[in-house]
């Protein structure tokens, strides 16, 4: 076993009190069982570079479920989700912080030829399934051993040197969505991407092992590196490096594509200052921002390449059609009118109208996106159904127009109080008489 240097300090002092106890927990949990327990993956390459992290990977060599179980009990109104057919199992505490926990298996390997059996640790087997040297990093935290770094494959140096390293030759083949993050880290971290590790990669890029890959798995990808901080530095590397065609033949990152980009995430950064509570989907605005340049058929195609197949996918390409429409209406200068504005955007989802805010060259359309979305798409009629039934109206399909008309009006501040709303309903709406009314009038006079 590599035990190097101790790290305990710097785990003590980067780390919230909190986290610490649960670290040390999980130590002398592992202890007790006869078990080792480490910290591993991003948290320990983020301790030493100094950043926040607090993912935290346990793995167990001996059983994970059962470890999370009797450490989980520690700890009141903390429970567990374990997976049993992998091993693994998430405690969650009551504040909602998780931990993951897997397991490394004790497996013994056949040597070949008449060496005998031997025992290879399964933490180092583990980690040698990782894809970047500093991702190979793992802590122990059992009793005797806390803070200790084991460094099999020289990922310290590599984090000190500041380079993403692969394994091992076939990494990419293996797994060629390694190449994304390979050029995720690169531009999160500034490190360099190793020399002969750039050859393997663009090896694997020139051989097409995308195309082995599942939609999905791309997918999940070009996700992590669309919500990093500044999605522009690695989409720009990954330009460098050819692989947008490499994913799909029609992706084409253009400088007009960047400058898209960059424009989303000026409007994102303006959409995260609003506070607004509605959450969404960032990366398909980039995602949408990526593609603006491709037909429509190739787009589907794209978007299938991806498997954002169902409705996210129906939806992104009909959406993608409206914005169009819209953005032409804007143009021609014809809508004016909140409820016009209203009635253009209102079955855009709010990713795709803080995409059109980034696509617009206006800024009056810009504008009028803006307050449709912090404005205009709160906006109810002053009257509600009760009120129309109190009014002497029927209930029915008249209904649906008098309420509209009533959301247009209070948009356009045509009314503004409720005694308002009502005159203006039976202006246009009047109580048609009832037969039976007309017959007494008719009798009367
Ligand atoms: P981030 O800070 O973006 O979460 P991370 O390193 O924690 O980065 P995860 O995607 O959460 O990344 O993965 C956790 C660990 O699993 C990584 O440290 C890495 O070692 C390993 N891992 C993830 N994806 C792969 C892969 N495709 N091939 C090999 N190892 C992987």
């Amino acid at each position: 076993r590599l035990r190097g240097k101790s790290v305990r300090k710097l785990l003590e002092e980067r780390l919230p009190k909190k986290v610490v106890d649960i670290l040390r927990k999980a130590g002398q949990v592992g202890s007790a069982r006869g078990e080792e327990v480490y910290l591993v993956g991003g948290a320990v390459r983020d301790l030493l570079l100094r950043n926040h992290n607090l993912d935290i990977d346990l793995v167990i060599e001996g059983q994970g479920i059962p470890f999370a179980r009797e450490l989980a009990a520690q700890f009141p109104g903390c429970r567990i989700r374990g997976h049993e057919k992998f091993g693994t199992a998430v405690i969650l505490f009551e504040d909602n912080f998780k931990i993951d926990v897997a397991t490394a298996r004790h497996e013994y390997y056949a040597r070949p030829g008449a060496l005998p059996t031997v025992e290879t640790s399964s933490i180092k087997r583990d980690l040698f399934r990782r894809d970047f040297t500093m991702n190979t990093l793992a802590i122990s935290l059992n009793t005797r051993t806390i803070g200790h770094l084991i460094d099999f494959f020289g990922g310290s140096r590599d984090i000190k040197e500041r380079i993403i390293r692969v394994l091992h030759n076939l990494a990419f083949v293996e797994d060629p969505t390694r190449i994304l993050r390979a050029v995720r880290f690169s531009s999160r971290f500034g490190f360099a991407i190793g020399k002969h590790t750039l050859n393997l990669m663009k090896a694997a890029i020139r051989m097409k092992l995308f195309d082995k890959v599942e939609g999905k798995r791309l997918l999940n990808e070009l996700i992590h590196m669309l919500e990093e901080k500044n999605p522009l530095s690695p989409l720009t590397l990954m330009d460098g490096y050819g692989i947008p065609q490499a994913l799909h033949p029609a992706l084409n990152f253009t400088p007009k594509t960047m400058e898209l980009v960059e424009s989303t995430i000026g409007v994102l950064s303006w959409w995260k200052y609003l506070f607004m509570k509605d959450q969404i989907d960032s990366w398909s605005v980039y995602f949408l921002a990526l593609t603006d340049n491709l037909s429509d058929g190739d787009f589907k195609s794209v978007v299938e390449r991806f498997s954002i197949v169902g409705d996210l996918g129906r939806h992104m390409a009909s959406e993608r059609i409206l914005v169009r429409q819209a953005l032409a209406l804007f143009a021609r200068g014809i809508i004016e009118k909140p409820s016009e504005i209203y009635s253009v955007l209102r079955n855009l989802s709010l990713e795709t109208l803080l995409f059109m805010m980034a696509k617009t060259m206006r800024e009056e359309t810009r504008m009028a996106i803006s307050e449709y979305i912090i404005n205009y798409r709160y906006v109810k009629p002053l009257l509600t159904g009760k009120d129309l039934i109190r009014m002497g109206y029927e209930p029915g399909p008249i209904f649906a127009p008098i309420l509209r008309t009533l959301k247009q009006a209070s948009l356009d501040r045509e009314v503004l109080t409720r005694s308002e709303a009502e005159d203006l309903v039976r202006r246009i709406f009047p109580i048609k008489k009832k037969e039976a009314d007309r017959d007494t009038i008719s009798l009367d006079s």
